[in-house]
């Protein structure tokens, strides 16, 4: 089965159309690993693309708040600000849509989705510190995870020694084909759909091939002037505006 991996589109849906024409073909089924909401201007056009797409999505910490679940008060005031808005623009429907996605991890055939880690939803795995642990313990080949929007992830071969997944900038299209070995463990991260924090602002995906046993980073151009100026016209806050050229 070739899996198509979502995460972090945060209501970009520029970039998610974008994607999903260059995902074309590439894959059989998708899944997605949460915040699909929050900070850019679609929120409720994203959420119905996706519902027509994926068969497996869990929640992030953004749709939590969005949708009301929780109240944003850990979030910096920008977040909290684009959080304020998107929940005026949420449909009752896609509300109760949010709302009823599950935490992580949601297990799979082969893998399972996590949104930040597999203890905790809102944990960011940057390096070692926390990555390490969470792979000396992994009960799966492979966990997919998102919330950081670095595309790459962090494995653990058979005999112990850990590595970062570094995908190197490249043209458009496919960056980087990781081949899984036997007996490894895998924290994959396909990047950020919506809001690309790796230095890179093109939108990032990855396709998990389950009989090739691989996986395909892929990284796409978008019409970015047409999300800031959606942003613009909403009023939603110049610095997560500009952010979205600067890959951060
Ligand atoms: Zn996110």
């Amino acid at each position: 089965m070739r899996i198509l991996i979502l995460s972090d589109i945060h209501s970009n849906l520029e970039a998610f159309e974008k994607y999903m024409e260059l995902a074309e073909g590439r894959y059989e089924r998708a899944v997605c690993l949460g915040d699909l909401v929050g900070y850019g201007p679609d929120p409720n056009a994203v959420v119905e693309r996706l519902r027509q797409v994926t068969d497996a999505v869990i929640r992030g910490n953004h749709d939590k708040a969005c949708s009301g679940l929780t109240d944003a008060g850990d979030f910096n005031l920008l977040a909290r600000l684009a959080t304020d808005w998107t929940r005026k623009q949420l449909t009752p429907e896609n509300i109760s849509y949010l709302r009823s996605l599950p935490e992580g991890p949601l297990v799979q055939e082969g893998f399972q989705l996590v949104h930040g880690s597999p203890e905790r939803e809102d944990e960011y795995l940057f390096g070692a510190a926390q990555a390490l642990p969470e792979l000396r313990k992994a009960t799966f080949q492979i966990t997919l995870f998102g919330h950081t929007h670095r595309q790459g992830g962090f494995l653990m071969h058979a005999h112990g020694r850990f590595q970062t997944i570094h995908i190197p900038p490249a043209k458009d299209g496919l960056v980087e084909t990781l081949e899984l070995e036997a007996g490894a463990r895998y924290l994959i991260n396909p990047g950020s759909v919506g809001q690309p924090r790796d230095g890179d602002w093109r939108a990032g995906f990855a396709v998990l091939d389950q009989k090739a046993k691989q996986v395909e980073y892929y990284r796409t151009r978008y019409d970015l002037a047409v999300t800031q100026t959606k942003m613009m016209q909403a009023r939603l806050p110049e610095p997560l505006i500009r952010r979205l050229e600067l890959g951060r």
